[in-house]
C-alpha cells in the first residue's frame, strides 16, 4: 500500500502527509456513566462539494435531521460513524474517540475523484472514488470507516509512533477493529463474519483491500498486487510506506485471525478485551516482540493458560515467537 492512510487508491492526492503527526495522550474514561441515547453522540457532517476545501459546509449535526437527507454519502457516513461510536460505548465503555465525548467530524465529497478515506488528525475525510469505476466511494464499505475512525481512537489514547513496527501495530489495530466492529454489528461468529475490509468498494469479484487469512487481497492491473506479508520471514525492511506500516501489519493481522479462528468465540469479546488491555500499556516505539509480550500478559491475566496457549500458537504460526 503506497500511502499514509490505510486504504489508498492510485489517484489519491490528499493522503500524503495528511496522516496525523502528533499524538495526544488522554485518559480513557472507562466506567464513566453516560446516557446511551443516540442524541448523546456528538457528530458533525460537512460537505466539501468536490473541492479541496475542508471540512466544507456544515450539513448535519442532529440525528433528527437525518431523515431530510437524500445523499447516500451523507446518510451512510453518518450511520456508520454512529455505529462505531455506539460500539465503543456499548462494548468498551468509552465515550467517543477521545474517551471524553469529543464531537466526531466528517467531511464528504472531498476533492475530485479522490480514491481515499482517512483520518487527518482532526476529522474524517471521504473521497468519491474514481472515474472508471474500479473503486467505489470509500464510504460504501463501513469496515473502511471503522478502520479510519480507529486511527482517531489510537491517536487520542495509544501513543504509537507511525513508523516501522509501531506504525505496523497501529495499522494492524485499525484493521482488527474494523473486523471486530463488523462482527459485533452482524453478531457473527468468527467463522462466518467478514474478514475482507474493502470488498464492497472493489468492483472485481472476490477481491478486497485486506485479507486476514493467507490469501492475496487484490491483484489486477489498475490497483496492482496486494503486498501485505503474513509471516515474519517476509518482513519488509525498507523505507517506503513509513517503513512498511501497511505491509508488515499483515503479519499481525494473520496472527489475530489465526488466534480468533482457533479460539472460536465472538471476537468482540475475549480477543477485543485482550488486545485492548495490551494497548493500554503500549509504548510509542513498541515493536512486534514487545507487543507479543503485552498480548500474552493480557491474555493470561484475563483468561488464563488455555487462551494463552492458543495465542502463543498463533504468534508462532506467523514467526513472531
Ligand atoms: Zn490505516
Amino acid at each position: 500500500m503506497p500511502d499514509t492512510s490505510s486504504i489508498t487508491g492510485p489517484s489519491d492526492t490528499m493522503g500524503k502527509n495528511s496522516h496525523y503527526q502528533g499524538f495526544v495522550k488522554s485518559g480513557l474514561s472507562l466506567g464513566r456513566k453516560t446516557n446511551d441515547k443516540l442524541d448523546m453522540i456528538k457528530m458533525k457532517l460537512y460537505n466539501s462539494l468536490n473541492t479541496a476545501d475542508i471540512p466544507g459546509s456544515l450539513i448535519l449535526w442532529k440525528q433528527a435531521n437525518l431523515a431530510k437527507q437524500s445523499d447516500p454519502a451523507i446518510i451512510e457516513v453518518w450511520n456508520h460513524t454512529q455505529n462505531y461510536i455506539m460500539f465503543l460505548r456499548q462494548v468498551l465503555n468509552i465515550y467517543s474517540l477521545d474517551g471524553k465525548g469529543k464531537c466526531v467530524t466528517s467531511s464528504v465529497h472531498v476533492g475530485k475523484h479522490l480514491c481515499n478515506a482517512f483520518w487527518n488528525g482532526y476529522f474524517m475525510i471521504y473521497g468519491d472514488g474514481n472515474l472508471n469505476n474500479y473503486l467505489q466511494p470509500f464510504y460504501r464499505d463501513p469496515m473502511i470507516i471503522y478502520h479510519e475512525l480507529t486511527h482517531g481512537l489510537i491517536q487520542y489514547n495509544f501513543p504509537l509512533e507511525y513508523f516501522g513496527e509501531s506504525g505496523a501495530i497501529n495499522e494492524h489495530v485499525a484493521d482488527a477493529f474494523s473486523v471486530i466492529v463488523q462482527h459485533y454489528l452482524d453478531k457473527s461468529p468468527p467463522s462466518e463474519g467478514r474478514w475482507n475490509p474493502g470488498s464492497k468498494i472493489i468492483t472485481k469479484r472476490n477481491m478486497s483491500l485486506r485479507t486476514f487469512d493467507d490469501s492475496v487481497a487484490y491483484d489486477y492491473a489498475e490497483l496492482g498486487r496486494d503486498d501485505q506479508v503474513k509471516h515474519a520471514k517476509d518482513f519488509y525492511e525498507e523505507e517506503e510506506d513509513f517503513g512498511g506500516v501497511h505491509i508488515n501489519s499483515g503479519i499481525l493481522n494473520h496472527m489475530f485471525y489465526t488466534f480468533c479462528m482457533e479460539l472460536n468465540e465472538n471476537i468482540w469479546d475475549k480477543p477485543l478485551k485482550i488486545w485492548f488491555n495490551a494497548l493500554m500499556n503500549i509504548r510509542p516505539n513498541c515493536n512486534f516482540e514487545d507487543f507479543a509480550s503485552l498480548l500474552a500478559e493480557s491474555c493470561n491475566d484475563l483468561y488464563g493458560e488455555e487462551a494463552l496457549n492458543i495465542l502463543i500458537k498463533a504468534l508462532s504460526h506467523v514467526g513472531i515467537v
